[in-house]
């Protein structure tokens, strides 16, 4: 019988298995893949994150993973197909093996939304990505489009502008959410052209992406733009489905916990961008687990 099992290690479980090691907790981190630190290795730069300036975010996912590992945290690779987080003991359920816990930390994270339109499903992979900086390397010269307007898609278009002749950001609105300091950056670069106010309708190719069909939301024209590669970074989805139906979320199957990372589940806690929160960092991921474990060594003493 476990203390504490934390699903998932992105930096909400890594902190968390940090938190947990110094609490001397009896707990295991379960974790799906060999790489740790979730959308966290996605980013090539990570330059918000106070005291590692300019950091890649593969190495930052490496520094915390060390971390928790050299204070003696254990991992485990093994997916978790199912909770049962009813009862005093909670039953998590990985790769056949079940295992139990007197506390859950959720820390699953979220994964990239998807378009959702024709070509994108069946061009996926060829020409289609959600990660520029695992896939940008092979549009070497080439023009490509980003298609959303916040931290991720404009952090990907600058990115790529150093790789691709030609970079066309399609936004759907004529404002990008994107933080100030990244859209002056983006907005300076002589190779990217913003296509304000436009959506993206279909992907077109034959064995690969070759163009874009696009609609301008403002008169309604249809326009196509001719590219190799197109990187969608639409935003995020929760992954929260292994627990739908158990716990409270809001309609966009975030789980609902405040800052004290307790869910409707006295024993569960949500920590990092599977919460509902305002603001969905590396740094408020890391608080919340941190957040979650005092959580956690409060409930069991009163338990
Ligand atoms: P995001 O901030 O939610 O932005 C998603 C963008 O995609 C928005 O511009 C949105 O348009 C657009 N969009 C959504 N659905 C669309 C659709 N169906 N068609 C066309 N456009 C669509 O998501 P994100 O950029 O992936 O970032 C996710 C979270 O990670 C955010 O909280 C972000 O701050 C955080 N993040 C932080 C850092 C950092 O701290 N360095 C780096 C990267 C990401 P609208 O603007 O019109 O809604």
């Amino acid at each position: 019988m476990y203390d504490l099992i934390i699903v998932g290690s992105g930096p909400a479980g890594l902190a968390a298995a940090i938190y947990a090691t110094r609490a001397k907790l009896n707990f295991v981190v379960l974790e799906q893949n060999f790489m740790s630190g979730g959308q966290v290795v996605d980013t090539y730069e990570v330059d918000n994150y106070p005291g590692l300036p300019g950091i890649s975010g593969m190495d930052l996912a490496m520094k915390m993973r060390e971390h928790a590992e050299n204070l003696g945290a254990e991992f485990r690779i093994a997916e978790v197909t199912s909770l049962d987080l009813a009862g005093d003991v909670k039953k998590v359920v990985a790769e056949g093996e079940t295992y139990e816990t007197k506390t859950v930390i959720l820390a699953m994270g979220a994964k990239h939304s998807h378009l959702g339109v024709p070509g994108e499903e069946h061009l996926a992979g060829r020409g289609v990505s959600y990660c520029a900086t695992c896939d940008g390397a092979f549009y070497k010269g080439a023009e490509v489009a980003v298609v959303g307007g916040g931290d991720v898609a404009v952090e990907d278009a600058i990115f790529l502008s150093r790789i691709a002749s030609k970079v066309y950001v399609i936004h759907r609105r004529d404002e990008l959410r994107a933080a100030r300091v990244l859209q002056d950056q983006l907005l300076s670069l002589p190779n990217v052209e913003m296509l304000w106010s436009h959506t993206v309708t279909s992907i077109e190719g034959e064995g690969n992406v070759g163009a874009l069909k696009l609609e301008n939301k403002k008169d309604g024209s249809h326009k196509t733009v001719h590219v190799r590669g197109v990187f969608i970074a639409v935003g995020i989805r929760p992954t929260s489905n292994l627990v739908a139906g158990q716990l409270a979320m809001d309609e966009g199957g975030y789980v609902l916990a405040g800052e004290d990372c307790e869910t409707s589940i006295p024993g569960v806690f949500a920590a990092g961008d599977l919460r509902k929160k305002q603001l969905r960092q590396i740094i408020t991921a890391c608080g919340d687990g941190a957040n979650a474990v005092t959580s956690v060594q409060r409930y069991l003493t009163e338990h």
